[in-house]
């Protein structure tokens, strides 16, 4: 299996691809690779003739050092995972000296709004790490088809933004979350959580699609109010935030209509670990 470390060997390699005239499927991720992953690299290999896996902890997208410290680095084994899915897929796995040299620092970017609301929040300069991560790769591997987990559905949007404002020929996939038996989404943080907390941290999905039948009779705010109440009352969880919105505007309901789509999201600490998911309301 091909597995590249710099950009001029990435390069070269997109180069011949495009030469052949073939179809790019690209799958970002920042490695610990879980299902999930596996499902967007699966929905690749079966839309394009060729996929590329990147694999890269982008320092910039993280707020906190604590947590960019802490993410988990399993190269090795991710190789291992992706060779056993499909051999020819090729991996890009630089450093951040390879990417950055030493200006490890985010362009800025304006999204319309969208990265002002929820994670925009409360991750600091997040999405402008992201945006400038994705900037460089979508420039450097220029993919016919671009793989995104709705899990991060604010993310997805915002990839969307970022490919029509800078005017570039990448299709934006979204592909849907990948959970645990237990209704968890995957996350490569789940595996920072005791086996106590892994459990107990069922609790979000089954509060989720609770929230959904409520969603059925009760405006958006009735709704967020229960599912705060629901978090208050389970000792394991610090509920960050709670929002329903818009799926375009990713802005809290103010009144339901039926001709918008919306999905509730949250963000809650378990164990000091912060995970996110989101759920389809209509
Ligand atoms: P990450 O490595 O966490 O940055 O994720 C890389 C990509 O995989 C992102 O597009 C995520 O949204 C996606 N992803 C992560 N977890 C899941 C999941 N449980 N289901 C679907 N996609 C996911």
């Amino acid at each position: 299996m091909k597995v590249f470390y710099t950009k001029k060997e990435i390069s070269e390699f997109v180069n011949s691809i495009i030469r052949e005239g073939k179809t790019l499927g690209y799958v970002p991720t920042m490695g610990a690779l879980h299902q999930g992953h596996g499902s967007l690299i699966e929905q690749s290999i079966t839309e394009n003739q060729v996929t590329i896996v990147s694999i890269f902890v982008n320092p910039t997208q993280f707020d906190n050092k604590a947590d960019l410290n802490k993410y988990p680095r399993t190269l090795e084994n991710d190789i291992e995972l992706i060779k056993k899915i499909d051999a020819s897929i090729v991996v890009f796995a630089p450093s951040s000296k390879e990417l950055y040299a030493n200006d490890v620092n985010s362009k800025s970017y304006s999204f319309d709004g969208l990265e002002h609301e929820m994670e925009g929040k409360h991750r600091q300069g997040h999405f402008d790490g992201v945006g400038t991560i994705l900037d460089l790769f979508f420039n450097l591997i220029k993919p016919t088809n671009a793989y995104f987990g709705e899990k991060d559905f604010q993310q997805l949007q915002i990839v969307k933004k970022l490919v029509s404002k800078l005017n570039l020929n990448v299709n934006v996939v979204g592909c849907n979350i990948f959970r645990e038996h237990s209704g968890l989404a995957m996350s490569s943080r789940n595996e920072r959580l005791s086996k106590e907390a892994r459990a107990e941290a069922a609790f979000i999905f089954k509060t989720l699609k609770q929230a959904k039948i409520h969603f059925g009779t009760k405006s958006a705010a009735k709704v967020e109010e229960w599912v705060t109440n629901q978090f208050a009352k389970n000792t394991h969880f610090n509920l960050e935030y709670v929002s329903i919105a818009n799926v375009n505007t990713l802005k809290p309901v103010k009144r339901k209509s039926k001709k918008q789509q919306y999905r509730l999201f949250i963000a809650a600490f378990i164990d000091n670990i912060r995970l996110i998911d989101n759920i389809a309301l209509n």
